[in-house]
């Protein structure tokens, strides 16, 4: 299978190969057809299995064969998403592919935990939303945006933004669009909350699950320490030191925990950084960029915060808790 075969726009085909992008992913190749046919989907999937591609290209497809509107704040596609990091992360994709396409499109994304008022200007004549659910409502509110005129709605990690507790959020924001539309939703497992909202989201939806590679899972070795609490941390600085672990990801179950975990590797001489919901957004971006250049040796995280963050090839992921 080779991304010619979707028939999708040929800059946009440029622009996934100069991505490095060689053949779609299983994701990707279940959900384009069916996403650039208006279909409703319903995808079960991971972070790392491509699925990103899988909604963002039929979405600027689609764009590129309708007219540029006047500028207003109506956007014509809304990514719902659990975390900023994921908004960020998202919303490069679209602007990295749109970048390339002869007819502009603007994606923006939205977030809390900064300030609104620059949110509320660029929403001025973006295309594409890519959201976290309590900051747009917070612009919708202040009639910074009008969510009348979505003709495509994603969620992604739908799950997680149900772990959040965003649930009511997402309701709300249902009930602001119009009542035709597409939806796509994303999640890497399904629950029965998940359930709910499916069924009154999505209309005769196509069912793709995505399996793990068994080739993948060997690529992988898990191991388990069993040891008392006061001994976790000293265990956790011989491990980083004798084995010279680098890009170390640890998971804690706390914002408090991530900063006491952190505190104490870099009070014995190991370069850690904590990330977590009460750390400022340039606090947080700062330390993600320096782990993912490799800068940062240790980054602890709560184990929300850090789903949904894709690092190729990331070589110790230590669950703390
Ligand atoms: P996602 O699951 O969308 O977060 O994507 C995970 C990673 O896979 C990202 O680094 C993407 O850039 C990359 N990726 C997505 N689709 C493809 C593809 N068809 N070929 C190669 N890499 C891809």
């Amino acid at each position: 299978m080779s991304f010619l075969e979707f028939n999708l726009t040929p800059s946009i085909v440029e622009a996934v190969t100069s991505m490095g992008y060689k053949t779609p992913t299983a994701i990707q190749t279940e959900s384009i057809p069916v996403a650039m046919k208006g279909g409703d989907i319903l995808g079960i999937a991971k972070t790392g299995s491509g699925k990103t591609a899988s909604f963002v290209l039929p979405i600027l497809n689609k764009l590129q064969h309708t007219k540029p509107v006047e500028k207003n704040r109506q956007p014509k596609v809304l990514v719902l998403v659990p975390t900023r990091e994921l908004a960020i992360q998202v919303v490069g994709v679209f602007k990295e592919i749109a970048y390339e396409l002869p007819r502009a499109v603007r994606a923006i994304a939205i977030y809390g935990g900064v300030s609104i008022n620059p949110q509320m200007k660029a929403v001025y004549g973006a295309e594409i939303l890519v959201a976290t659910p309590g900051r747009l409502l917070d612009l919708q509110k202040s009639n910074a945006v009008e969510l009348s005129k979505v003709k495509i709605l994603v969620l992604d990690e739908a799950d997680k933004m149900l772990n959040l507790g965003f649930q009511k959020e997402m309701e709300q924001i249902f009930r602001l669009l119009p009542k035709e539309r597409q939806n796509m939703l994303f999640s890497a497992t399904l629950s029965d909350q998940l359930t709910g909202i499916k069924n009154v989201l999505l209309s005769d939806p196509v069912v793709i699950e995505i399996e793990e590679k068994e080739g993948g899972i060997s690529l992988i070795n898990l191991m388990g320490y069993f040891v008392s609490d006061d001994r976790k941390g000293p265990l956790l600085r011989h491990l980083i030191r004798e084995k010279n672990m680098q890009q170390v990801l640890v998971f804690t179950s706390s914002g408090l925990k991530a900063d006491k975990v952190a505190g104490k590797l870099s009070k014995n001489g190991i370069q850690a950084l904590p990330i977590h919901g009460k750390k400022s957004q340039s606090a947080r971006m700062e330390a993600l960029r320096k782990f993912k250049s490799g800068e940062l040796q240790v980054l602890v995280a709560t184990d929300l915060i850090s789903r949904g963050i894709d690092i190729n090839e990331l070589p110790y992921v230590i669950n703390y808790e």
